[in-house]
């Protein structure tokens, strides 16, 4: 509880300083502010889950959803950015990787040194993702990558990359990989323009022949697929999170413009139309909030998660798209128009039904779960 205290008010000072001010012209450019990381880990932020011993801050999962719902409060961008980083890619070599690799990429991770990106969507396999065809093979080189991954966060301006492939030409299974950006065989394609989260880089990767040594392979072979099911189901809570942050940073801006906005003679918030509207964000907000916060502490205690995780997720997420159309509606053409900055949390909040796993496969996650 008090870890969670301290994370939202060193967090809001934070984002009120070094976010606020310029997202929209992050947003506008389409421009990553990777400088604002180094800033961010000074605060232990790119290292909120690794453990102390690797220079993590080892929070709980209560406070480290916290933290990016505040951030994502004032930047979905920033907020998607951190969440990769931390979820996806830290958890992953903290679940899965050897003490080798920890001590070797954790620590960087941790200071901000090194940013991470986590690849396993492809152009032909995204909700399929075990229809995946890039591929690693054993050859007497070392592993032999070749392929391509789409929609990667932050891959061209990470460090280190964990790669998801099929071994052996599919015979057995999938096995992660850490591929480091220099090395000869691997490139990045050029940032993809996108209808939100602009501040947060989405590229292509390619694998032509890309080698990499035995000492990059995360965990068993034919184990990649079990170990990001697992990653995954922690993405979930992160993009919940990022979901409750842009739904209430819509609505704060929405129910403070309704209070202050006049026509026929008083502010909108008092015609019941508006009010309801804001009455029923806030209760949603809180559902939302309830769920987010009761998955946490089930994680925290260890518990099995997976139909917990894709209820919020599924929930938080469309709750930010309603949430944030609501706002836009109640801001009228200053809604509509840029430098009012909600139509942004409108564009970045479709991103949150559709990363990690769509609403659809939500709902298939939580049928299969419920049948059991
Ligand atoms: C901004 C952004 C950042 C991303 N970052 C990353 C990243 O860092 N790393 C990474 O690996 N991936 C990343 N992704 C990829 C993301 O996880 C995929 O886009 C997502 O899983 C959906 O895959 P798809 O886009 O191929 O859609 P598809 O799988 O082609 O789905 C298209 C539609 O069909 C529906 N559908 C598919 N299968 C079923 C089914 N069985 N039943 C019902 N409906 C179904 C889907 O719900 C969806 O509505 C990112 C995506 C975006 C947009």
């Amino acid at each position: 509880m008090e870890q969670t205290l301290n994370v939202t008010t060193t967090l809001t000072q934070f984002a009120q300083k070094h976010i606020k001010p310029f997202v929209l012209d992050w947003d506008k450019q389409s421009a990553f502010p990777k400088e604002l990381f180094c800033q961010l880990a000074e605060m232990g932020l790119m290292g909120m889950l690794s453990m102390p011993e690797y220079g993590g801050l080892a929070l709980n999962y209560e406070a480290y959803a916290d933290a990016i719902t505040t951030i994502s409060q004032y930047c979905g961008s920033v907020g998607l950015s951190i969440a990769a980083h931390n979820s996806l890619v830290s958890q992953h070599i903290c679940q899965f990787g050897n003490e080798a690799q920890k001590k070797k990429y954790l620590p960087g991770l941790c200071n901000g040194s090194s940013l991470g990106a986590w690849a396993l969507t492809e152009p032909n396999a995204g909700s399929d993702a075990a229809g995946m065809t890039c591929s690693a093979l054993r050859t007497d080189k070392g592993w032999a990558l070749n392929g391509c991954k789409t929609f990667i966060t932050q891959g061209a301006s990470a460090d280190v990359i964990v790669v998801i492939a099929k071994t052996d030409n599919g015979k057995n299974g999938h096995t992660a990989f850490l591929v480091e950006k220099n090395t000869p065989g691997f490139s990045a394609g050029k940032p993809l323009e996108k209808l939100g989260m602009r501040a947060s880089e989405t590229v292509e990767l390619f694998f032509n022949d890309c080698i990499v040594s035995d000492d990059t392979r995360i965990g068993a072979v034919g184990n990649g697929f079990k170990q990001t099911m697992q990653i995954l189901d922690g993405g979930r809570i992160s993009i919940a999170a990022l979901s409750l942050g842009i739904a209430k940073g819509a609505y704060e801006l929405a129910l403070q413009y309704a209070k202050k906005r006049q026509q026929f003679g008083k502010a909108i918030i008092d015609f019941q139309a508006i009010g309801f509207k804001l009455a029923e964000m806030a209760t949603k907000i809180y559902a939302a909030e309830l769920m987010l916060k009761d998955v946490c502490i089930k994680k925290d205690a260890g518990a099995n998660t997976i139909k917990e995780s894709a209820m919020c997720k599924l929930f938080a997420s469309e709750l930010a798209v309603k949430v944030s159309g609501e706002a836009v509606q109640i801001m009228g053409g200053n809604g509509y128009m840029t430098g009012f900055g909600v139509e942004k949390y409108y564009r970045d909040a479709k991103l949150c039904t559709i990363g990690e796993g769509t609403s659809e496969i939500q709902k298939l996650i939580i049928q299969r779960e419920i049948s059991r």
